[in-house]
């Protein structure tokens, strides 16, 4: 049998929006894991809706998929991307929802090793957390008792979404959305996993932040080869909206993550710097430290302009 292929064909039309106004907004090689190719990033000008084109199919995606943190050689980057104070920001996150009643049941989905649930029972004492990921790792956080059911495989699968159908008072999808082959197809399902009444807690990447134009493919959340999909607030908005979900919250300073300089710094060391590269990034990592504390210095001025990276939506479902 002849191997599936691992792009779709590249198409000429915006998948958001049918328009043929698309341009090319950069091309990428994979700057984090240096495995072999070349990616291009469309962006529609009616929409701006920002694309992988052509796309993986889903067997490219799972070649390409990222392994665990600490799986990776080097690693630079990746550390940088798991700074301590993620949990902080999970923190902030599940208090986001503290205004809303008290949910008894709560799905992750794309939940990896269920980081955020567990910090997410610091705020909810009370809720029952079940994960949902495409990997094993679900799994053994479930035996590790981070989540209480472990779903292993896609929210868009027919039997997960009649298994899971009207069960939860709150899907979470934190970083996940832009990973997705078809993200309507993922956020209807998330829907339809949702009690009437329930809420949907997003954080997606903000396609048109500042820091998209500035760094570009070195800007971490243009992520390729492994986010398909980059979708505007306003046009992730309108989508609920038209499902009948009434937005209750839309924050772009809230989620905003501190680490477009350092994750850009890194990023392009790792990819100049010749293999063998451990000794001489580990000479560089203070370079990497200082970019970090400048990002972490900026971050309250930034967090409320354009430069803010990431968005939070809350939806309830009427
Ligand atoms: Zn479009």
């Amino acid at each position: 049998m002849p191997p599936r292929p691992i792009h779709e064909p590249r198409r000429d039309d915006c998948p958001w929006c049918g328009s043929k106004r698309l341009r090319t907004r950069l091309r990428a090689s994979d700057l984090l894991q240096h495995r072999p190719g070349t990616f291009a990033v469309d962006e529609c000008r009616d929409c701006a809706h920002t694309f992988q084109n052509p796309r993986l199919t889903a067997e490219g995606l799972a070649l390409y998929q990222r392994p665990p943190a600490g799986g990776l050689p080097g690693g630079s980057a990746e550390r940088v991307l798991a700074t301590r104070t993620r949990r902080r920001r999970l923190v902030a996150t599940a208090r986001a929802m503290l205004p809303f009643s008290e949910p008894e049941s709560w799905l992750d989905v794309g939940t990896g090793d269920a980081l955020f649930p567990e910090v997410a029972k610091e705020v909810f004492a009370y809720t029952s957390f079940d994960g949902l990921d495409p990997t094993a790792r679900v799994v053994r956080a479930r035996e590790a008792g981070r989540v209480e059911e472990a779903h292993q495989g896609q929210l868009t699968d027919p039997a997960t979404g009649a298994r899971l159908r009207a069960r939860y008072d709150v899907v979470s999808m934190l970083g996940h959305v832009e990973h997705t082959l078809d993200p309507r197809a993922e956020l209807r399902a998330a829907l339809l996993a949702l009690r009437p009444g329930g809420h949907l807690l997003l954080e997606l990447p903000e396609p048109r932040s500042a820091f998209a134009a500035l760094l570009g493919k070195w800007w971490v959340a243009h992520g390729q080869p492994r986010h398909l999909h980059l979708i505007p607030l306003p046009n992730l908005r309108a989508e609920l909206e038209s499902r009948g979900c009434t937005v209750v919250t839309a924050d772009r300073s809230g989620a905003h993550v501190p680490h477009d300089l350092a994750a850009a710094l890194a990023l392009s060391l790792s990819h100049s710097v010749p293999a063998p590269r451990t000794a001489l990034l580990r000479a560089a990592a203070p370079l990497v430290t200082a970019a970090g504390a400048l990002d972490h210095a900026l971050a309250p001025l930034l967090r409320h302009t354009r430069f803010s990276n990431t968005y939070r939506v809350i939806a309830r479902k009427n």
